[in-house]
């Protein structure tokens, strides 16, 4: 029911003390390997909450790769549509220090090779899905292609992460646009400087073409805003965060979920936004997302 499209990356961190400069060597902690990257992120997310979960990626034929096929099917999603071979998995590089704060180099390796043809091969799985997410960390003539293929009857969704350029045509297909105050502020550019009212981004939003905005935006929950009524502010539960990692990824699949199951839109971000405040409450990124029976109730009206 649900395909999300993107990347798959492992993620390597070590804690250290303190960065090496140029030339200099370090010692840190013992290196933790964990499954990541924003699309596989998205499906296992949704896949945990029970959903009908596909995911169309790219990975190595290495011991990356397969950690991150066993991931998704752990978490009960269908690899299908995962493609193996043609450059190393992507990797994460991330090093962490003790205030908390990372640095990271990103190798994208196979997330790289995931084409416009491959997109055009899986045309069976697309047919399938009433849902297709996607993200920034593939090529954008790829994301472009699943706009361009785009069943009639499926609904596209887009998180622009990492921010880059998005190609008007592949803007307005997305219903809805989900963005965090970061990818807002640089798709709207200077328009954003005229305001701080995620509202007033929303409207600014809307009028570069998507069909639905969903603004994300922490501790305070989301705002929804699609052409038809004033933005809809959806809070999220209070609770005590201790990891934020992914937190927008597991917000966007389950939104894309709840949307494919027929919620509209602030009912599917009120559900998405217990999910990602139930996914601050633990450490990383996929380890830390819920199941179904623990997000949190829908608060009384
Ligand atoms: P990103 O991870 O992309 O920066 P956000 O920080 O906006 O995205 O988080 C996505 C969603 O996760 C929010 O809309 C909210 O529902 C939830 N969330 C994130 N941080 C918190 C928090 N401190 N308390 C409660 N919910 C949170």
């Amino acid at each position: 029911d649900l395909l999300v499209v993107g990347s798959a990356n492992a993620d390597l961190v070590i804690g250290v003390e303190r960065r090496p400069a140029p030339g200099e060597t370090v010692l840190g902690s013992d290196l933790a390997t964990h499954p990541g990257g924003k699309g596989a992120n998205q499906s296992v997310a949704a896949a945990r909450l029970g959903a009908r979960t596909a995911l169309l990626a790219r990975v190595g034929d290495d011991a990356h790769g397969r950690l991150l096929l066993a991931s998704q099917r752990a978490a009960g999603a269908d690899t299908v549509g995962v493609l193996v071979g043609g450059a190393p998995t992507g990797v994460a590089l991330i090093t962490v220090d003790p205030s908390g704060d990372n640095s990271i180099v990103v190798s994208p390796g196979a997330n790289a090779r995931l084409t416009p043809e491959d997109i055009r091969a899986a045309g069976s799985l697309l047919a399938a899905s009433r849902v297709i997410s996607t993200q920034l960390e593939i090529p954008i003539e790829t994301v472009t292609e699943v706009v361009r293929t785009l069943p009639a009857a499926t609904r596209f969704v887009l998180n622009p992460s990492p921010p880059a350029p998005v190609p008007s045509e592949v803007l307005a297909a997305c219903d809805p646009l989900v963005v965090n105050e970061h990818e807002a502020r640089y798709i709207l550019g200077d328009d954003a400087s005229a305001t701080d009212s995620p509202a007033d981004w929303a409207r600014a939003l809307l009028a570069l073409g998507p069909r639905s905005v969903v603004i994300t935006l922490g501790a305070e929950g989301a705002l929804t805003a699609d052409g038809d009524s004033s933005p809809v502010a959806v809070p999220s539960p209070k609770v005590d965060a201790v990891d934020t990692t992914g937190a927008g990824d597991a917000f966007t699949a389950a939104l894309a979920w709840r949307l494919g199951l027929g919620d509209d839109l602030p009912t599917a971000a009120a559900y998405a936004a217990r999910v990602g405040a139930a996914s601050v409450t633990r450490r990383g990124a996929q380890e830390s997302y819920p199941t179904s029976d623990e997000v949190e109730a829908e608060p009384e009206a």
